[in-house]
């Protein structure tokens, strides 16, 4: 299921809404859902942004082909215009290979990518020409880093590649992952060489040659995507100088770069109290269910609040000590703390920026606050 040769369809380059814009859309989200009692927690779906993002992508990487990662979030609306604009998917699962194949995306723009797959699954995907995963050095500083698990080692690559030639299996390329949330991204570099030897290995081997790099996730949005770029184009020039010109396919599995800044999430207050000086607050979502990134990093929250209906009248811009509570009876669920906000008051809104990667897809049901049932809205549709 690789080899695809997706390609950016001419849908624009999009633009994305801006703060202000973002804000209004959610005010009006609200307006129209004010009687409903369940309108809150909810999504709204940038689809200018991943228009905006699908298009930075190719433009500062015309020869890599993006298969978005379905796992970073597999919201429908947001799979269906990445089909539309030519990506590709890297699936993990069964399930989420039958989701992309029912948007009308044909198997050869999948790529399978989860390393240890149950039996099942791998029957249900019975047709896989195969990539060796090979791991990487930890070097570009990612919150998230996968060599303790994924990868093969350089001394179990010429046994993995034998075992492929005797069970008759085709290999016909390399794969690996820097982190997810990689800050130094001369980790290609070194991710690169490793993959190159490789390459010269199943050669040596007499393997036929091997045809495709897939360069794996990584990429964060915002400016440090061209630093990303640029790092990359540098060492495929150094350790693949003329491999496109010789039919080398290069593909990636970006998930975050895409989703995170296409979403943002409007939570309300629902709880106040004023504790020693300090504002407390409680939300309607938290680290069981969007948030659940905070159980491991800090530093990513960007909130803006939004004064509501019958408080609007309050203009005050005075900021306080604020802390902010999720809504389970777990005390650890925490969202904010220590953090400037305007006085606030119940029905009042905070909206979370750049809340598309890693949240609704790995929220879980606790206390009964559903975190797959959060409703998404959908903005600049065309
Ligand atoms: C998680 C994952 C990705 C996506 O990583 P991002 O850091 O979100 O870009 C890609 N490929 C594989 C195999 C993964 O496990």
């Amino acid at each position: 299921m690789v080899g695809a040769e997706p390609k950016l369809m001419e849908n624009g380059e999009g633009k994305p809404l801006s703060v202000d814009d973002l804000i209004r859309f959610i005010r009006s989200v609200v307006i129209s859902n004010e009687k409903q009692e369940e309108a809150s927690p909810f999504y709204v779906l940038d689809l200018g942004a991943v228009r905006s993002l699908v298009h930075t992508w190719f433009h500062n990487l015309p020869l890599v082909q993006p298969f978005y990662a379905v796992k970073c979030n597999p919201d429908p609306v947001f799979l269906k215009e990445m089909a539309d604009l030519g990506t590709g998917f890297d699936c993990a699962s069964s399930a989420e290979i039958e989701t992309v194949l029912s948007l009308g995306v044909s198997p050869d723009r999948i790529v399978f990518a989860n390393p240890c797959k149950p039996v099942s699954h791998i029957k249900y995907a019975a047709k896989c020409a195969l990539l060796i995963r090979v791991k990487v050095p930890e070097t570009s500083g990612a919150t998230f880093q996968f060599g303790s698990k994924f990868g093969a080692l350089p001394a179990e690559i010429i046994p993995l590649l034998r075992a492929s030639q005797e069970a008759k299996l085709q290999v016909i390329g390399v794969s690996f992952h820097i982190g997810s949330r990689a800050i130094n991204f001369n980790a290609f570099e070194d991710a690169i060489e490793v993959a190159k030897t490789a390459f010269n290995t199943a050669a040596k081997l007499g393997l036929p040659n091997l045809r495709i790099l897939d360069i794996g996730g990584g990429f964060t949005s915002g400016p440090q995507f061209t630093e990303a770029a640029s790092a990359l184009k540098l060492a495929l020039q150094k350790h693949f100088p003329v491999g496109v010109a010789e039919g080398l396919k290069i593909m990636a599995e970006p998930g975050r770069f895409f989703s995170n800044s296409s979403f943002t999430l409007a939570t309300s207050i629902i709880g106040k109290r004023v504790r020693d000086g300090i504002k407390e607050y409680w939300i309607d979502d938290g680290v069981s269910g969007s948030m659940n990134f905070l159980k491991y990093d800090h530093d990513e929250v960007v909130c803006t609040p939004l004064i509501t209906g019958k408080n609007s009248r309050r203009k005050e811009m005075k900021t306080w000590n604020s802390t902010v509570f999720g809504p389970t009876c777990d005390a650890e669920d925490i969202v904010l703390k220590d953090f400037e906000l305007p006085e606030l008051e119940v029905d009042d809104k905070l909206v979370f920026h750049n809340m598309g990667a890693y949240t609704s897809s790995c929220g879980n049901d606790f206390n009964g606050f559903k975190t797959s049932a959060i409703p998404t809205y959908i903005a600049n549709q065309k």
